[in-house]
């Protein structure tokens, strides 16, 4: 009876255990619970963009949190283990998850360092733009999805990869990027409407990083900035006076910031110019899930209304 009873025991805590492991990755890619794909992927805007592409068959986990800086992060230890054991990971490039090279410590750590590794880069094809600072010119932008246009280059790249690691869900992929692209195509040719409502001399950009290189060629703005690209020197009083000093002289009436940067730098830039902050942009986040701008649409949406709203309010 005794050993019986052992042997329930034994069976029930092992039933639980493969229940509660059937929330998670269990190490083998490609045989998890459900057939799932597990990603992950670098920050929210990429994770949305596999979702849209990967739809049910995707379990996505993703780095950066909502709201966060993905150009620097600290991978926790969930992060490793999620990492050593997905099916593929997706980042962008271009420099952004450059910062203290977290996320190639991190490629390094969970095991997919290897040339043959599934790590996929999602802005594979776009035309790098790069910084202009002095020193560092040879340094990418990373911001291309802030162009739609590249947007739809990364959901391409997002359905070969899937293809690629999951060929027999071939036509879902294919089926579920083809109707999202459409969506960005239809984004972005609105958003080249709406702006051409603005004269060309009001279309200017001033916000706290400047993130807004890919975005200005696209829809034709020029572009000001406290600081190029997020690290550690950001918001210093020499930047600040810098930007000051472009906003007086070229008469700028309206400042943006970003919803993932802090915003005291530009509060001080606006005390300083008496031009005030006329609106929120998503740069490198995407909204809380729930809130304005969850997703890769919506943050677009917000940030082409708020900028319309903003240079052109009387
Ligand atoms: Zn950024």
């Amino acid at each position: 009876m005794k050993k019986w009873n052992l042997f329930l025991v034994f069976l029930v805590s092992t039933v639980l255990m493969a229940a509660c492991g059937a929330h998670q990755s269990n190490g083998e890619p490609g045989k998890s619970d459900n057939d799932k794909l597990h990603v992950v992927t670098t920050y929210s805007i990429l994770y949305d963009i596999v979702k849209n592409i990967g739809g049910d068959r995707v379990e996505i986990h993703s780095l950066a949190p909502v709201g966060s800086n993905p150009h620097e992060y600290d991978p926790l230890p969930a992060d490793v283990k999620k990492t050593t054991d997905a099916d593929a990971v997706f980042y962008n490039g271009l420099n952004l998850e450059a910062g203290n090279s977290w996320f190639e410590k991190l490629l390094h750590t969970a095991g997919k360092s290897g040339s043959d590794a599934p790590v996929f880069r999602m802005s594979e094809g776009v035309a790098a733009k790069h910084l202009t600072t002095k020193g560092k010119e040879s340094e990418e932008d990373p911001h291309a999805w802030l162009d739609i246009r590249n947007g739809i280059k990364y959901a391409e790249n997002a359905r070969d990869a899937l293809i690629k690691i999951d060929p027999s869900h071939k036509e879902t992929y294919e089926q579920n990027a083809k109707s999202y692209i459409e969506k960005l195509d239809a984004l972005h040719q609105e958003a080249v409407k709406q702006y051409n409502l603005i004269p060309k001399e009001q279309r200017v950009l001033v916000t706290s990083e400047g993130a807004f290189k890919y975005f200005s060629e696209a829809y034709h703005f020029d572009a000001a900035y406290i600081w190029e690209i997020n690290a550690e020197n950001q918001g210093t009083p020499e930047q600040v006076r810098e930007v000051v000093d472009i906003i007086r002289e070229k008469k700028l009436p309206a400042l943006f910031v970003e919803t993932s940067i802090d915003p005291r730098s530009m509060e001080m830039v606006s005390r300083e110019t008496g031009v005030p902050i006329v609106g929120t942009v998503f740069t490198d986040s995407l909204g809380k899930p729930g809130e304005d701008g969850d997703t890769y649409i919506k943050m677009m949406e917000w940030n082409i209304k708020t900028i319309y709203d903003g240079l052109t309010k009387k």
